[in-house]
């Protein structure tokens, strides 16, 4: 296997992410919130530090930037928008644009309204999206910056890549977001098993991250907008998507 991957915990909540590609020697961080567990992770899987790849500007996603740039003399690659961090980045790129990473073809995915400047790094050939905070596992990010239609089209663009692709997201609140999730969707059979298995996962100590995006296509009210029984259970039989996301998120916000 050429391409592997380290997940690994910081913070609260956080989760860390290095990719790593056995032919090249690369790896890869996705974000930089804490550099001593960063550093931890290099140290057990013993992969030298090349590249990191910031989603957005939140402190808890790029506080031990500096120190880890320094350190490893790592290629930054963060997002077109000024923050307190970009001074940071070596290279920084908005929606659409395209890098190499190890031989593979990185995709930059612009995802506003957690933050403005929020980008998904997608690996098509690896079938892996990192999705920041913007998508979790039955859950979305809270909206600071952007509105509720700039996130909505911004999930639209994660809907549209292939059912099978294994998303990496920048939080474990799946066991808060199962409970919501019910609420909104409370006939879900699949929803209902899966917050079975989310909490049997954590009373073992285990992620529930990474997450498919067929899995959460049938768990997560935040993409399954469009679903008669949901929009049934809201009274918005005849909204748009975009209005049945923003009274989601407003119920998310206040739950
Ligand atoms: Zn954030």
């Amino acid at each position: 296997m050429a391409f592997q991957t380290h997940q690994f915990p910081y913070g609260n909540d956080n989760y860390g992410l290095l990719l790593h590609c056995t032919v090249t020697g690369q790896t890869a961080c996705i974000d930089a919130g804490d550099d001593v567990a960063t550093d931890a992770a290099l140290a057990e899987t013993g992969w030298r530090l090349s590249h990191i790849f910031i989603t957005h500007h939140h402190s808890d996603h790029t506080t031990g930037l500096a120190s880890l740039k320094k350190r490893h003399n790592a290629s930054i690659f963060g997002p077109h928008i000024d923050s307190a961090a970009s001074v940071l980045y070596d290279t920084r790129f908005q929606d659409k644009d395209e890098f190499e990473f190890s031989g593979r073809k990185v995709t930059v995915i612009a995802t506003p309204g957690h933050t403005l400047d929020m980008l998904n790094f997608y690996i098509a050939e690896e079938d892996i999206v990192c999705t920041g905070d913007t998508l979790f596992v039955m859950g979305c990010g809270r909206i600071f910056e952007g509105d509720a239609n700039m996130m909505w089209a911004s999930l639209e663009k994660l809907l549209a890549l292939p059912d099978h692709t294994v998303i990496y997201c920048s939080h474990e609140y799946t066991i808060a977001n199962a409970a919501f999730a019910l609420s909104i969707d409370p006939d879900n059979a699949s929803l209902a098993a899966r917050q079975g298995a989310i909490i049997e996962l954590r009373e073992n100590e285990f992620p529930t991250v990474p997450t498919r995006l067929d899995l959460e296509k049938a768990t997560n009210p935040f993409l399954r907008v469009s679903d008669p029984s949901i929009r049934k259970h809201l009274g918005m039989e005849n909204a748009s998507n975009a209005e049945v996301f923003a009274e989601i998120r407003r119920r998310k916000d206040n739950f």
